[in-house]
């Protein structure tokens, strides 16, 4: 497994998705066989988003490395995920803040909170804290927040997640209506009252279903 996830590294680094050396270190330590179901490990580093239950996905290793790269993170901060689907972008964020940093993350569906929760935990991540509730109104007991990013597709940007965001920080997230096309916003919160929106082309992501998602799916 250590092999191919070396190949797997090695592979998105020469198509330019792994740019930083902070990034190839993360991938590279995180097992993302761990994460998928036991009848998918075969295909843990195949990039490709997989089935983790539920009807949702763990994403492709590309896009994780993408937001990884785009999110350009320190060592320290304080990152707010939605959509914690199995737990595997978050160890690989982890890996990245490190242990002086901190990773809230929410996941609505209670069944997959549960099994990331445990997960992470056993691979000791303490610098992760899964939250099980609607991560469209965000998680203000923790804010602001250096990151935020969302990894299901929002219907417009949720105006919680703007305000929980500090001053400096950023926030990505897809948005679209339609189902299998959305476009990767970055949003940077300039100053108390202004943000500077950037688009940064089309990705495919399950829906954020929510107060501030869609409402019905
Ligand atoms: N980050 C994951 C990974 O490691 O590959 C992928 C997550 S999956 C593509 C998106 C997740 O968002 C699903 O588990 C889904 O249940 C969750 N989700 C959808 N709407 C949500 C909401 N309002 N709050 C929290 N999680 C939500």
């Amino acid at each position: 497994m250590m092999d191919e996830r070396r190949r797997m590294v090695q592979d998105l680094m020469e198509r330019g998705y792994i740019k930083s050396e902070a990034v190839r270190r993360a991938m590279e330590r995180v097992p993302r066989e761990e994460f998928v179901p036991e009848d998918e490990r075969h295909r843990a580093y195949m990039d490709m988003p997989l089935p983790i239950g539920e009807g949702q996905t763990i994403s492709a290793p590309h896009m994780v490395a993408m937001i990884a790269e785009i999110l350009d993170l320190e060592p320290g901060m304080k990152v707010l995920e939605i959509g914690t689907g199995c737990g595997y972008n978050a160890a690989v964020i982890a890996e990245i803040i490190g242990p002086e940093g901190h990773l809230y993350t929410v996941e609505r569906i209670g069944s997959l909170y549960e099994r990331a929760r445990r997960k992470l935990r056993s691979l000791g991540y303490d610098n992760i804290t899964v939250i099980h509730g609607d991560g469209s109104q965000g998680f203000a007991d923790e804010a602001p927040y250096s990151r935020i990013y969302v990894t299901a597709a929002a219907p417009y940007i949720p105006d919680p997640l703007m305000k929980q965001l500090e001053i400096g920080g950023k926030l990505l997230i897809p948005v679209g209506s339609d189902k299998f096309y959305q476009e990767l916003v970055l949003i940077e919160r300039t100053s108390a009252d202004d943000y500077r929106s950037r688009n940064l082309g089309g990705v495919a992501f399950v829906p954020l279903i929510g107060k501030h998602g869609w409402k019905f799916h």
